[in-house]
């Protein structure tokens, strides 16, 4: 299972680190994201002047971390990275802010899930570059302003529909990240081939990216378990029969399916009839936690024509049926 996951679990640490695009350019896909962003980056670096705050939003493993580094790096500033989750009291945000340099970048991964005392002082922070620190207790307590140095905020998010109101209307710019195509997964394949040594041929570069769930996360990992097969079992080339024999394992399918979207899907169509049905419910039906289902295995499904959202719930598209080699209802 963890072999297919969108998100970091063992061993990616590390080799993601090496793996990391270190430009703009270097970046593969999301061209409309890569376009606006050179502009947004570009002008600040003409004016002398930091960017506006800026929010990336997306599944997990397509790229936010990555671009965020990136960012630090175009700019030739440096980068402070923590997590929503990481940051419990005010406190916490306070010191980092109050250390942070002229231009620098501040990273907050998971961005939506900062606890509510924060976020309220992180709004001041991005709006005037000011902390208000409270000293001591009850009627006696006091605030008192410390500035902050002009920064750039770098937020990600797998749910910008969970930020509040006020902390997403402080971002000057929102990348939107979608799922990248097969041709792009290609590319991205083969830059990390490179990089790794391994020997992958045009055919098996094709058969991983077709499996990799449009994820650059998840073609790196396959690539590698399919680079420890090829060792193991074949000469060390990467050929379509060897990637094909090497993920045969792994259950994803001919578009991408890993087990548990083919489970929500088959839970939606043979379970409720098509729908439509509540995410919540759902996520019951196939034993998985509602924020997977909401984070990763919904937004594939819509991006593949599979599951569409409607006011009253999730609903089977006509597709979903064909790809469960099904007949679609008539007459709904
Ligand atoms: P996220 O923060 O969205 O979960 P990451 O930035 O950590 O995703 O990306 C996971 C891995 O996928 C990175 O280590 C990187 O090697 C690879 N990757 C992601 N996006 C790209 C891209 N556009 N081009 C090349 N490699 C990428």
């Amino acid at each position: 299972e963890e072999v297919v996951s969108p998100y970091q679990v063992g061993e990616d640490r590390d080799v993601e680190t090496s793996l990391r695009p270190k430009s703009l350019t270097e970046f593969v896909g999301q061209v409309r994201v890569r376009d606006q962003l050179g502009v947004v980056l570009e002008s600040a670096k003409r004016r002398d002047q930091a960017p506006d705050h800026i929010l990336l939003s997306g599944p997990p493993g397509l790229g936010k971390t990555s671009l965020a580094f990136i960012i630090a790096l175009e700019l030739g500033a440096s980068i402070r990275v923590t997590s929503g989750p990481a940051i419990e009291r005010a406190g916490d945000l306070a010191a980092m802010l109050s250390n942070l340099a002229e231009g620098d970048v501040l990273f907050i991964d998971e961005i939506h899930r900062i606890a509510r005392p924060a976020e309220e002082m992180l709004y001041v922070a991005m709006e005037d570059f000011r902390v208000d620190v409270v000293v001591g207790k009850g009627p006696g307590a006091t605030a008192i302003p410390l500035d902050v140095a002009p920064f750039t905020l770098v937020g990600a998010t797998t749910r910008s529909g969970l930020l509040t109101g006020p902390l997403r209307d402080r971002f000057g710019f929102t990348a939107h990240m979608d799922f990248y195509s097969k041709d792009e997964l290609v590319r991205v394949l083969h830059r990390s081939a490179r990089l790794l040594e391994i020997d992958l041929t045009d055919e098996g570069a094709d058969e991983i990216g077709r499996r990799s769930r449009g994820t650059p996360r998840i073609a790196n990992r396959l690539l590698r378990r399919a680079r420890d097969f090829a060792q193991v079992r074949a000469n060390g080339v990467l050929t379509r029969e060897v990637c094909r024999a090497a993920l045969a394992v792994y259950d994803i399918d001919e578009i991408g399916l890993d087990r548990l979207d083919k489970l929500v899907l088959e839970a939606l169509v043979n379970g409720f009839a098509g729908g439509p049905v509540g995410v919540s419910t759902l996520a019951i039906a196939v034993g998985e936690e509602s924020q997977t289902i909401e984070e990763v295995v919904e937004p594939f499904l819509v991006r593949a024509g599979l599951l569409a959202r409607t006011q009253r719930g999730r609903i089977a598209t006509e597709s979903a049926w064909q790809h469960l080699g099904l007949t679609p209802p008539t007459g709904r």
